[in-house]
């Protein structure tokens, strides 16, 4: 057996990159190493050694000293955005007398802490240059694995256990499972969004979606204090505080979007104003995004889903800024967003009942049909300029921590 534990990080769509798959793999090693930080230090000061992640012949490995529970880097390297999929795996000589001694006691310790009966052999030959083609190693090394472990059948159509056998120059690898991992791009390798996060249960899940994009993600919030009680702005960075510990450290714009809303109330149609305070946060938001270097806006917006969300609410909101806004939730049923939320873990905050400045002015019957020029001559009884730079100057900023 190995003197420490050894995982195959597997990065999925990062391998389709072409020529940028060095950057892609660089930047994952780092969100790796980042992931397994405070483990290796706490590792390190207790005198037990500490965490390699490495990239070697287009895979990503991390060794690990035995005293860490396998479970413990599986459980955090398989929520960092860009793994695929992660195997514990043992690693011996590259000759098929030490891959099929290692096969033997491998499915040995299998038969005794699982009571397995079947395997197959699967064999990937990295080294071209190495002289006896797949077929031929897995019958081999399954020969060996028979006579090693007399309870053991080969079934090759459902196995209990997959026993790939992965050769490579120098060194080779056995492991059986595969955990899935969270997928997408590795943070930091697609620029930086400016989310409008509410308390609601869409715009957290939106976050969480672009930066499994690998982008980096920066918030606003609006709040009507003293409508909106300082608790429900609690709420929101409690969410923020949870998306950041897949995203890294979230920092929060918020802004008290009441100066605005009255005056909205006082000098607009009323049936306009959900969507006339729409369009003022999506200003301000870009406003906010220029400020900070975030290239685009991200919002929990989905298709029909309410009044401000119809095709024309969302194109009279667009109108109003220059800037890409991506609605990763766009096509989306809300039961499948709800199930987004649930696996992230946003889902039980959502549902905290506080209230959210849009719901303070709500009128009782919001148009559902804006048309852009007769929004645009209502909002020509406002100063929209003054009040956009007002409300971007009175910004308070919060650090959201991740939330572990
Ligand atoms: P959510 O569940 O994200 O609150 P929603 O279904 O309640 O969405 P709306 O209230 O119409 O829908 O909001 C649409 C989007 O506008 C939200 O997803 C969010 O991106 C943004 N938004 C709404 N309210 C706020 C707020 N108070 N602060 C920041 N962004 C907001
Ligand atoms: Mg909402």
């Amino acid at each position: 057996m190995n003197e420490q534990n050894i995982f195959i990080v597997r990065t999925g769509e990062v391998a389709l990159k072409g020529m940028n798959k060095p950057y892609f793999e660089r930047v994952l090693v780092q969100r790796i190493r980042a992931a397994l930080k405070k483990t290796n230090e706490q590792s390190k000061e207790e005198g037990n050694g500490g965490i390699d992640v490495y990239r070697h012949e287009g895979l990503i490995f991390i060794k690990s000293p035995k005293t860490i529970p396998e479970d413990t880097i599986i459980k955090l390297v398989s929520r960092v955005f860009g793994v695929a999929s992660i195997s514990p795996a043992w690693e011996c000589e590259s000759n098929l007398d030490a891959i099929g001694e290692m096969a033997v006691k491998f499915m040995l310790k299998q038969i005794e802490e699982r009571g397995v009966k079947t395997f197959k052999v699967f064999a990937k030959r990295a080294d071209k240059t190495f002289p006896i083609k797949s077929p031929e190693i897995a019958r081999i090394i399954g020969a060996k694995v028979l006579i090693g472990c007399k309870v053991l059948k080969v079934d090759v159509h459902n196995p209990e256990v997959r026993l790939h056998v992965d050769l490579r120059r120098g060194v080779s690898y056995i492991y059986d499972e595969k955990v899935a991992a969270i997928g997408g791009l590795p943070l930091g390798t697609n620029g930086r969004g400016l989310i409008l996060l509410s308390g609601g249960i869409d715009s957290p899940v939106a976050a969480w979606m672009m930066a499994r994009r690998g982008m980096l993600i920066e918030a606003v919030h609006f709040h009507s204090y003293p409508y909106t009680s300082k608790r429900a702005q609690e709420k929101v960075e409690k969410l923020a505080g949870i998306v950041a510990s897949y995203s890294g450290r979230i920092r929060m714009h918020v802004i008290n979007l009441l100066p605005i809303q009255e005056q909205i109330v006082q000098h607009c149609p009323e049936e306009e104003t959900t969507i006339l305070v729409r369009r003022f946060m999506m200003r301000i938001a870009q406003e906010i995004a220029k400020k900070n270097r975030c290239m685009m806006l991200i919002t929990g917006e989905d298709l029909g889903q309410v009044a401000s969300q119809t095709a024309e609410a969302i194109t009279v909101t667009d109108a109003c800024v220059d800037i890409p806004v991506l609605r990763p939730l766009i096509g989306m049923d809300k039961v499948d967003i709800m199930d987004k939320a649930r696996e992230i873990g946003t889902y039980e905050t959502s549902i905290e009942p506080f209230e959210d400045c849009c719901t303070v002015f709500l009128p009782k019957h919001p148009t559902t049909k804006p048309k852009l020029a007769r929004i645009e001559e209502s909002e020509s009884a406002l100063d929209v300029d003054a009040l956009v730079k007002a409300a971007v100057e009175s910004e308070e900023v919060v650090e959201c921590e991740p939330e572990v």
